[in-house]
């Protein structure tokens, strides 16, 4: 990414950094590239917030309901941001947006519940629930404004204040979150910190921050639970996924095709829960290949502000780099494309949607994740070869299983190596319930009761019981 415009603010080297819309590949804005070392008084400051903001609960509730209310109002600005930046079509960036409140509005109502111990000891001993301190929620760029109000939203519940830190691919919506939600909430409870590396290594490293929550990669994820080690703060990664769907025989194709093909799809691919890998009977793959294969070639693919639009370009460069390197990869490997296989010529980083038959099973587009608008369709001859190739990988975010007989489907779901597993759905969320991937899909509990726990400690209270 290009830097421009380099003064000194405050004694730093406000250097700024370019945002690029991926539908044009041309930068069109650019926001400050923050310094490691701002992070002291950043942090600083989010601590001594704490104080006031994890006194009263009532209030706290109160805030995060407002919050919300401010964050629906700002919705048209911060979806078109959204578009502009991550090129996600419109109507899923309002989507993101209404996802983002409901997030709020969700742990502003929710509460840790004290408990009485009771084991025949004549004492009373209870277990109350204490925030942590200032939580560094560091986030991905494919869905900026939703994961990160996953995090900030359950640890600003419990009590915490937060420094968040965005993808740099996508700062702009997360920034203009952060000044409409600082407009409602106490100073320096939310802070929204932007910069290139190692900004996030730093943030990570910080001894004045009490827990680390973070979504991305495997391997950033392993440096950040390093980084996190110096000062011993907990940790909380949600990682990458290669979720596998596995279809049955009895499957009704044409009625599945269309969901089947979005679960893949949604978002250009770029959602840790995509179907990145699908199994199908041999009997049906042919018939499977085609009818994913027309819905490759006819969905609109252009800019996300176009309205026809339902496909948008990859987020950056790297990454559709990687899809190229990955998706040539398995062409050479003797793979077909039945639709796709190549980005688009012309501006912008688009890659045609793309499905691959024929792809040996050790392709890096199978053992891997390609995080973009490409799907494997594997065949496979028995059931227990299907489930034993679906938990062949490192990965265990997410799964499902396909077919009619759903007692059948659901017996073989339950057989899949992951955090949440589907029957003829997939990445269906709901906010009650919890996250967390199996393997090196991550550490620790995000969502529901099991998120604003995570961030919260256990305080006991133990004393004689009245006579
Ligand atoms: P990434 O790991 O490259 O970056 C994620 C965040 O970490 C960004 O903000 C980045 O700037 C920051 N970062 C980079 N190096 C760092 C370091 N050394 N220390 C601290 N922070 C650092 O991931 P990405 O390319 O932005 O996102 C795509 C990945 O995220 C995919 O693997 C995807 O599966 C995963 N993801 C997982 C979930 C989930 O809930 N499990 C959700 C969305 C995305």
């Amino acid at each position: 990414m290009p830097t421009s415009g380099a003064d000194r603010v405050s004694g730093y080297r406000a250097a700024r950094f370019a945002v690029v819309d991926p539908a044009t590949g041309e930068a069109f804005d650019e926001v400050p590239d923050q310094q490691p070392e701002e992070l002291d008084a950043v942090v600083d400051r989010a601590h001594r917030a704490w104080r006031g903001w994890r006194a009263d609960p009532v209030a706290r509730s109160t805030a995060l309901r407002v919050a919300a209310d401010a964050v629906e109002v700002a919705g048209g600005d911060l979806a078109r941001l959204l578009t502009q930046e991550q090129g996600k079509p419109l109507a899923e960036s309002y989507a993101e947006v209404a996802r983002t409140v409901a997030r709020l509005r969700y742990f502003a109502d929710l509460a840790p519940r004290t408990r009485r111990i009771v084991d025949g000891r004549p004492v009373r001993s209870e277990i109350r629930w204490r925030s942590l301190g200032p939580v560094a929620a560091i986030v991905p760029w494919n869905f900026p404004l939703q994961l990160a109000a996953a995090k900030f939203a359950p640890a600003l519940a419990a009590g915490n204040t937060v420094v968040l830190k965005p993808s740099p691919f996508t700062p702009l919506a997360t920034r203009l979150l952060g000044s409409v939600l600082a407009a409602v909430l106490p100073e320096d409870v939310l802070t929204v910190v932007t910069g290139r590396e190692p900004l996030g290594a730093r943030l990570a490293s910080h001894p004045g921050i009490r827990h680390v929550t973070f979504t991305g990669s495997v391997s950033t994820g392993r440096a950040v639970a390093e980084a996190a080690a110096a000062s011993l703060a907990r940790v909380t990664l949600e990682l990458g996924g290669n979720d596998a769907a596995v279809l049955l025989d009895d499957v009704d194709v044409d009625r599945i095709a269309e969901r089947l093909f979005w679960a893949a799809f949604r978002n250009c691919g770029q959602v840790c829960m995509a179907v990145k890998r699908l199994y199908a009977p041999a009997r049906l793959h042919a018939e499977v290949v085609e009818a994913l294969a027309q819905r490759a070639k006819a969905v609109a693919v252009g800019p996300g502000l176009n309205p026809e639009t339902r496909l948008g370009p990859v987020n950056n460069a790297p990454q559709l780099a990687r899809i190229e390197r990955v998706t040539q990869q398995a062409l050479a490997d003797g793979a077909r494309a039945a639709a796709g296989g190549r980005r688009r010529e012309g501006p912008g980083y688009f890659f045609a949607p793309t499905i691959l038959t024929d792809v040996p099973p050790g392709s890096a587009v199978v053992t891997g994740e390609q995080f973009g608008p490409v799907l494997p369709v594997l065949p496979y001859r028995s059931l227990d070869e299907a489930v034993d190739a679906a938990n062949s990988t490192g990965f265990g975010l997410g799964g499902s299983v396909w077919g009619s007989d759903l007692d059948r489907a659901e017996a073989v779901a339950e057989r899949l190596e992951c955090g949440t597993a589907w029957v003829n759905h997939h990445a269906e969320l709901s906010l009650a319930q919890p996250f967390a991937g199996v393997k090196d899909s991550g550490v620790g509990v995000a969502g529901g009761p099991w998120g604003l726990y995570g961030n919260l400690r256990p305080f006991v209270v133990h004393r004689p019981q009245e006579a």
